[in-house]
């Protein structure tokens, strides 16, 4: 019932432009058709696109605000809208505050893989082929790419939030999830061989894969979506988790912390409250925990190549 009436003012507003009293200059320009005139750029596929985005989202914006002001006046509390609480947009950002974090923690994610990387190649010794001894380095490069991507799609869609960043936005969330499950099976069981590591991530990748399909081309069910993402996230955990405490890693202490602090931080996505102020809510909260649980992993990371660097060169004399 809440959706249908908020789905109707945006319906309005897309085709007259309007919300009440007030009225957009990027829908104007849709209502106009195809055929204003304009310098040549104005008539580009692209430059109405995103026009059409940017009335999509003043089209939501101001829906939302205004049964909000409704919903506040009998009352009531606040509800939330596409997934979203309702924010107050600063400059244009919707959550300022969740973009800002979600830029913290793609930098952080590149500093980690970059002193990664520095290590590898510059600080260990290489083998005689020029590569590095580390026999899991290849999978956690994969892992800083696909969680780089992530977070730059986490900036993008808390600055605008319209169907094609939320698809994004979650889309590589889920990937992140799947893969860093799959990650953790392969480290902790120590699967080295490439057709053992193949049947692993095999099934987890076709699972994923449907997930992502499912959310993209069939529904956007944030219900399930939640389900799915909690199921491999607690997974995960539970793995580096038992491996912390079943095998004698000279760094478990920073799995150990990696495990308590991401599932406190589970917990904010779970248990969801409306953005204090119209600024920080829970979803922004948790963007805040991951920066240091980012650093602490890399830096885990980081020992385990130094670790089995070590172990593996004892082995070769
Ligand atoms: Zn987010």
């Amino acid at each position: 019932m809440l959706w249908y009436s908020s789905r109707g003012c945006i319906g309005q507003c897309e085709k007259t432009g309007c919300v009440g009293e007030r009225c957009f200059s990027h829908c104007r320009f849709l209502s106009d058709g195809a055929s204003v005139d304009g310098p040549w750029y104005m008539q580009e596929p692209l430059y109405l696109r995103w026009k059409q985005w940017d009335c999509q989202s003043d089209c939501r914006y101001y829906c939302m605000l205004d049964r909000e002001r409704d919903r506040a006046g009998s009352g009531q509390d606040p509800v939330k809208y596409h997934g979203k609480w309702p924010f107050k947009r600063v400059y244009g950002i919707q959550e300022p505050a969740s973009v800002a974090l979600s830029a913290l923690n793609l930098a952080m994610h590149f500093h980690g893989w970059l002193s990664f990387f520095i290590l590898l190649h510059y600080k260990l010794p290489l083998k005689a082929d020029k590569k590095p001894y580390y026999d899991y380095a290849g999978l956690w490069h994969i892992y800083a790419l696909v969680s780089l991507n992530a977070w730059l799609w986490s900036v993008v869609f808390h600055s605008r939030d319209v169907d094609f960043t939320e698809k994004l936005d979650y889309s590589s969330a889920v990937a992140v999830l799947g893969y860093s499950l799959i990650l953790a099976i392969l480290r902790s069981f120590n699967v080295r061989a490439e057709a053992a590591r193949v049947m692993v991530a095999a099934p987890l990748l076709a699972f994923t894969t449907t997930h992502i399909l499912y959310l993209n081309n069939f529904k956007m069910d944030y219900g399930w979506n939640m389900k799915v993402c909690v199921f491999m996230a607690v997974a995960q955990l539970l793995i580096w988790a038992v491996w912390a405490g079943v095998a004698r890693h000279p760094s478990r202490w920073k799995l150990w912390l990696v495990v308590v602090g991401g599932s406190f931080a589970m917990l904010l996505e779970i248990y969801d409250f409306p953005p204090y102020g119209g600024f920080v809510d829970a979803h922004a909260l948790w963007h805040a925990t991951t920066i240091p649980l980012t650093y602490i992993w890399w830096s885990f990371i980081k020992d385990d190549a130094e670790f089995r660097t070590s172990n593996l060169l004892k082995k070769v004399k």
